[in-house]
This record gives structure tokens, sequence and C-alpha cells, in this order.
């Protein structure tokens, strides 16, 4: 029988093809039955025809034709000698028998052959697609072919997939510059890629249609030339039978919760404290009454009259009000019925104790406590984590926790690294809202943060650390979904390229976690960083600058002293991309008409020597800044001084130039209104003394909006961050308002 590709088919015919697929028990649809479901989606495909050898070709099909094996065993059909191209219709029969021997050589059976018109030639493109537990479809999007495997040059996104977000992704391509028809080659038709991806990918396309039981496609190659975006190879990979049903569903309940109590709580509980020897939950509540905690801690133990000083009571049976918060670090057993005692009195109860979900025996356990505290009413944090830290509400897990109260909100998989987070961060210059630890988030999950951060006011920047690209996939899913936008800085954990697997599909043996997670912070906006050092610096860098400023472009001007040091700090920002170009001839010549000594460089980086910068003890960096600023408006500018050098060699005779310098970039700023991001690196010169120096002047700085870092690389870092969220909330309010 002839089976016409162009044929189309409906979602009946997709469950049918999974079902052929098991009766021939092949893995795959025939690359026929691929290609008719390819076109009922509009995806343009060749011409072309099943056929059993010796067979007459129908009449409508045009030379040249290109010849391919069917053969429920055969993967990689070229490999078999399974494809012939450039065919005419005298030679096909004999192309067809020389086919059948190549692919017995191999061990396969010919069932017969599809005939199919050659598509003109074009740049060679991979389109794919892996459904992932917990992340859906993963897209992937590269250089196709043969070479696909060995450059590696595609990049991934989540479906489903806007327009832009495929240019977005195409735009990440080494290759992009070839198919643009760099040195000569052709110009591909990129609109009729993005259209060919959109029909894959986008929120009504194929992918959106396929049932569970396909796992993977790959579309490879799309044969882009300059007029048409064609798929002449289609594999659909279809799992085992239980995949039905995979897809993770979103943890947490559907209703909507008021977090101000776990951030603020007046009534606290704490089980697990001990009467005899003093544990975890016992420095629970030393570390609150330490840090001023001003509300009221009721120790719950059943045999103890006492805890740490304080009454206890023997279960959450014998509390008369409401609590507002529940530390409960009890062996993990005895949870669930200790809080199903608290049913209508406790609003969150973090539970620390292990043993649940995280290992495969807790997972009966850790179903118990949800069921438990779902019906008793409590929103449960954890378990298997640390706690929370509310700078406000004098909350912490820490001893001697910084309560400044700040406006940065950390979500952490991990308990130890929010240890890490809050001190790093607190030595960084970060006052916190609040670290939560979430643990195994059996019940309030990261997004639920997220999205309950999103929508208060004392958040401004929101930082995650994430092990976990399923709760990754739910962020972004409540980032796209919500109205409004804020800073969002995601350290991820588990990088590795370990993560890919053996696959049926190009796509899935490329599909390693170290591709997704930088895909996941494309697609939602979020600024992915690779150290806890650099989660500090962009939050420290997020915190501190005015959000509101819309800078244009990715230029940075430096000033500041040191030669060798500007030339090392416009290193650091090329690679994060951020270009240092020479300031224009009108703004040099009104900064050399300034009256300062000579030995100044004023193209940039500006560098000027220590005697320039003594002038008006310091003042005079408001008139070089202010210059800059409204002659150049750079998207960024750092200055940079080397306190140790400055102080030692300029105190005595001209006060306290630093000083001055740090209040002219605020004067600079504040009097020129321009749309520039300024930030400042301090750096000690390792003598004695210098290092409390440079702290001191960094609070001063920070006090008046001024990030400030200890190195170029940092302030490269930030700047980074600085420049990627900014774009994203402008771009925010440029689409919820409409305008600019
Ligand atoms: P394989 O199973 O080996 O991946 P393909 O169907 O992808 O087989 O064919 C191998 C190569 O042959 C493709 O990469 C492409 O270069 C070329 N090719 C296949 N079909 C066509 C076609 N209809 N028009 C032009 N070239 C084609
Ligand atoms: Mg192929």
């Amino acid at each position: 029988m002839l089976v016409d590709t162009a044929q189309t088919s409906s979602p009946d015919t997709i469950v049918e093809f999974i079902a052929q697929a098991k009766n021939r028990e092949s893995a795959m649809f025939t690359e026929a039955e691929g290609k008719s479901l390819l076109s009922s989606f509009g995806i343009d495909t060749p011409q072309g025809v099943e056929m059993k050898v010796g067979q007459e070709l129908p009449g409508h099909l045009r030379e040249p034709l290109v010849v391919k094996a069917i053969s429920t065993t055969l993967v990689h059909k070229s490999d078999a000698g399974g494809v012939r191209v450039g065919v005419s219709r005298a030679e096909l029969n004999d192309v067809a028998l020389q086919m059948r021997g190549s692919l017995a050589e191999f061990g396969h059976q010919l069932d017969g052959v599809l005939v199919e018109e050659m598509v003109p030639a074009g740049h060679e493109i991979i389109v794919g697609a892996v459904r992932e537990p917990g992340l859906g479809w993963t897209v992937m999007v590269g250089l196709g072919g043969v070479l696909v495997e060995v450059f590696e040059d595609v990049a991934f996104g989540l479906a489903p997939l806007s327009e832009t977000q495929i240019l977005d992704m195409l735009q990440e391509l080494r290759g992009m510059k070839v198919l643009d028809g760099a040195r000569g080659g052709v110009k591909a038709d990129i609109p009729a890629l993005v259209t060919l991806i959109s029909r894959v990918a986008g929120p009504e396309g194929l992918l959106a249609a396929l049932p569970a039981g396909v796992v993977e496609i790959d579309l490879n190659p799309v044969i882009v030339s300059g007029t048409r975006a064609v798929a002449v190879d289609a594999r659909f990979v279809v799992g085992a039978q239980d995949a039905t049903g995979a897809e993770a569903s979103a943890a947490g309940n559907a209703q909507v919760t008021d977090f101000s109590p776990l951030f603020n709580p007046r009534r606290i509980a704490v089980l697990g404290a001990s009467g005899k020897r003093p544990n975890l939950a016992n420095r629970f509540i030393r570390n609150l009454r330490a840090g001023g905690f001003e509300g009221t801690i009721v120790p719950v133990h059943p045999a103890a009259d006492e805890i740490e000083g304080l009454p206890a009571v023997a279960s959450l049976a014998d509390v008369n009000e409401t609590l507002d918060y529940a530390f409960v670090a009890l062996p993990g057993a005895r949870v669930a019925e200790a809080l199903g005692q608290g049913t209508g009195k406790v609003r969150f109860a973090q539970v620390v104790s292990s043993g649940f979900g995280e290992v495969e025996s807790g997972k009966d356990l850790e179903a118990a406590l949800v069921a438990t505290v779902r019906k008793a009413g409590i929103r449960l944090i954890g378990p298997n984590c640390l706690g929370t830290h509310a700078s406000a509400g004098k909350l912490s897990f820490v001893p001697e926790a910084p309560l400044t109260p700040g406006t940065t909100a950390v979500v952490s998989q991990s308990g130890g690294l929010s240890v890490d987070i809050l001190r790093v961060g607190a030595a960084s210059g970060i006052d916190f809202h609040s670290v939560v630890s979430i643990g195994n988030s059996a019940d309030v999950s990261a997004a639920e943060l997220v999205s309950s951060h999103l929508g208060n006011d004392e958040v401004h920047v929101i930082g995650l650390y994430l092990e976990s690209l399923g709760v990754a996939r739910e962020v972004l899913d409540v980032l796209s979904a919500a109205e409004t936008r804020k800073p969002v800085v995601l350290l991820a954990g588990g990088r590795t390229s370990g993560g890919s697997r053996a696959a049926t599909s190009h796509t899935g043996a490329l599909a390693g976690n170290h591709r997704l997670w930088p895909a996941i912070a494309r697609q939602a906006g979020i600024t992915l960083v690779d150290s806890l050092a650099d989660f500090a610096t962009a939050l420290h860098a997020l915190s501190t600058v005015d959000l509101s400023v819309k800078p244009n472009g990715n230029e940075a001007v430096l000033f500041g002293n040191g030669g060798g040091a500007s030339v090392l700090g416009a290193d650091a920002l090329d690679r994060q991309g951020i270009s240092t170009r020479p300031l224009p001839e009108s703004v040099i010549a009104e900064l050399e008409s300034l009256a300062v000594p000579p030995g100044n460089g004023f193209h940039n980086p500006i560098d000027v020597p220590a005697g320039t910068l003594a002038v008006k003890s310091g003042g005079v960096a408001a008139d070089i800044l202010k210059v800059v600023l409204a002659g150049s408006e750079p998207a960024v500018l750092i200055t940079h001084l080397n306190v140790g050098i400055i102080q030692r060699n300029l105190g005595a005779t001209h006060g306290d130039v630093t000083g001055t310098i740090i209040d002219s970039i605020a004067a600079a700023r504040d009097e020129s209104q321009s749309n520039t991001h300024q930030l400042l690196v301090l750096k000690s010169d390792g003598s004695d003394g210098t290092g409390d120096m440079v702290k001191a002047y960094a609070r001063r700085a920070r006090r008046i909006g001024i990030p400030v870092f200890g190195a170029f690389e940092d302030a490269a870092l930030a700047s980074r961050a600085v420049l990627e969220q900014s774009k994203q909330i402008h771009q925010a309010s440029l689409g919820a308002d409409g305008r600019q």
C-alpha cells in the first residue's frame, strides 16, 4: 500500500501510531507516520510515498529523489546505507535492491522504501525534544547533521516557547553567524525556521498535542534554505507504557497562603527540646532569646515541666492560642502524630527532622505527614531542612544571626548552605528579609514562596538555591505567569555534565543538567551564578542599586587609579559580556579641560594618578563623573579605588579623600539623574588596618545606595546581574502598561 506522507493525522491517529509501533516491537514511529504528523501541524516535509521494492512509483513526485530504507530495527538509516540522495526514477529499483543488500550486511531487513523529493541544499539544523519527568518537554535546536554530537552547538528551552524565546535560543548558537550567511554562505530563512519550531514547541504546537506515550522527537535535519525550512527526517520515540501521567504535579496546596505569620511570628512552639541534654531544638530556643525575639515561646514536651527555663506543655492539644510557627525536631516517626494534636492551632510547622522522602524508606512517612498537616490546616515547611530566618521577626536558626531587616529573600533547597548564605551574604553587605530552607518541600514549595515574595512589598530581590530542575520549572511557571517582576538570582546545584542520559534521540543524549539549568534561567529571566560568593555578590548588588534606573545598552565606563588594574577590570567585564569602548571625543575634550594635574588617561578606562584624585580632597571625582554621565550615559559606571594607597599617600595632606569620592559618586548620580548604574570597587593593599578602613567605607557607600566589591571580577559579575535584571524588570513594565 502507498502511504502518502502529506496526509494529515488527528489525535486518534497518534494513539494509533503508538499502538502500531508497539505491534512492530519498535520504539519508533515510521518516518512516514512521523512526517504525516508533522504536516498536520503545518510543518513543511518533503513530498513522498512508502512503497515495496519493485513497486511502480506514482507520477506526482519530482526528481531528483531520495530513497530511504524502511526497517523496524534500524535507527540511524545512513549508518547502514539506508539513505540514497539524488536518485532518478530510472535508478529507483536498482537503488532499492542495493539498499536491501547493504542493510542485510548490518543485520537489518528491508521492509520497503520511503521515496521522497529531494529538498534543495541549505543549512542542516536539528530540532528535537525530550519529555523529562517533572519538567515536561525540553526543546533543543542546534547545528544538525552528522556533527551535532561532535560540536554540541545546541541550545535548550522549555515548551511552550514563544517566538521571541525561540529567537533567543537561536542567538545562543555559536553557529548562528553561519545561518546569517557569514563568509558568503546561504542566508537561511530564519523566520521560516522560527515558525517551524513554533509549530513544534509553541503553545499550540505538536508537543502540546502528543500523548504521554511519545517521549522523544528528533527532526534531524531540518533543511533551512533561503526560502524554506523543511523537516527531511522525523524520529518519534515511544516510551514505556507507564510514562502516562509521569508529569509532576506541583507540590503544595491550591489555597493562597498568607506567609506573614511565618516571617513575623508572635507565638512559637518548639517540639523536641530536651529538659536534660541540650540539642538542636534547645539551641533554637537560645538563639531566639539571644536574638531578642519579643513574642512567646512555648516548649512542647511530654514529660518536662520546664525547658530552657520556660514552662512547657505536654502536647499541642494543651495550647489554647494560635501558634504562628512550630519548630519540630522530633524523631521522624513521631512528627505526624505530634502535629496532628495541633489541628486548627498551628499556622506553619517547620519540620527539621530527616528520614522522610529524601530516603526511599521514608517516602511513606512523608506522605502520612503531608496527609496529617493538610487535615490539621497546618502549612508544612520541610521536612529535612534547617529552619526559617526572618530578620524583622527576629527568627533564626543560626546563633548570632544577622538580624538587620532587609529586602533580600532567599529560598534554599539545602539547609547547610542556607547557613552559609546567611553568613557570607551578611559579610557581603546583604540585609535579609528572610532565608527559608525548604528541604524536601513536601507541602510549601519554592514556587509558592517565590509567588508570595513577588506579592510582598518588603521583598525587593529574590535569591534561590535549587538542586532540582523540576522545582526550577515550577518557579519558571510562576515567574512567567506573574504580573510583577522582581530581580531573581539562582545558584544551581548539580550542574555537571553527568546528567545526560542514554537516549534514542540526539536531543535526549544532549539534554544534560548542565544545559537545562541555563535554559530555564534564560527563559525565566533569572541571573544564574556558579558559586556562593557570586550569589552573594549578585544579591548584594541588586538589593543596593536603584532598579528604577533603566540602563541603555551594555557598555561600562571605568574610573579610578591604577592603569593595570583598570585593564584587568575591562577584561573581567568583557568576560561577562560587557564592553568598555572609548568615550566620545566631546566627553574626552571636556574632561581634558578640567583643572587637574597632568598624567591622566581620559579615554575609557579613565585612569587618574593619586595627585588628580587629591584635587578638592577628592571632590574632583564629582566633576569627572558628571561629565561622563551627561556626555555618554553608560549602562554602568565603575569607580575603583586602592584605599590603602590613597589614604597613605594623601590622608595626612588632603583628609578623607576616599570618603569624599564616595560622596561625589552619589552627588554626581543624584544631580545627573542619568540611566546609569554606579558601582564601586574598594581595594585594600593588604597592609594592616586597611581592611577595616575598607569595611567602614563600604558600609558608608552602601548606605547611600552604591554597591561595593572587593575585586573587579565581582563588580563585573554584579554588573551583568544588574543589567540582566534591569532588562527583565523594564521589559515586564513595558508589557504591563504598554508604554516605554
Ligand atoms: P538518518 O536516519 O541517517 O538520520 P536522514 O533521513 O536524516 O537519515 O537522511 C540522511 C541525510 O540525507 C540527511 O541528513 C540529509 O542530509 C539527507 N536527506 C535526507 N532526506 C532528504 C531530502 N528529502 N532532501 C534532501 N536531503 C535529504
Ligand atoms: Mg536524520
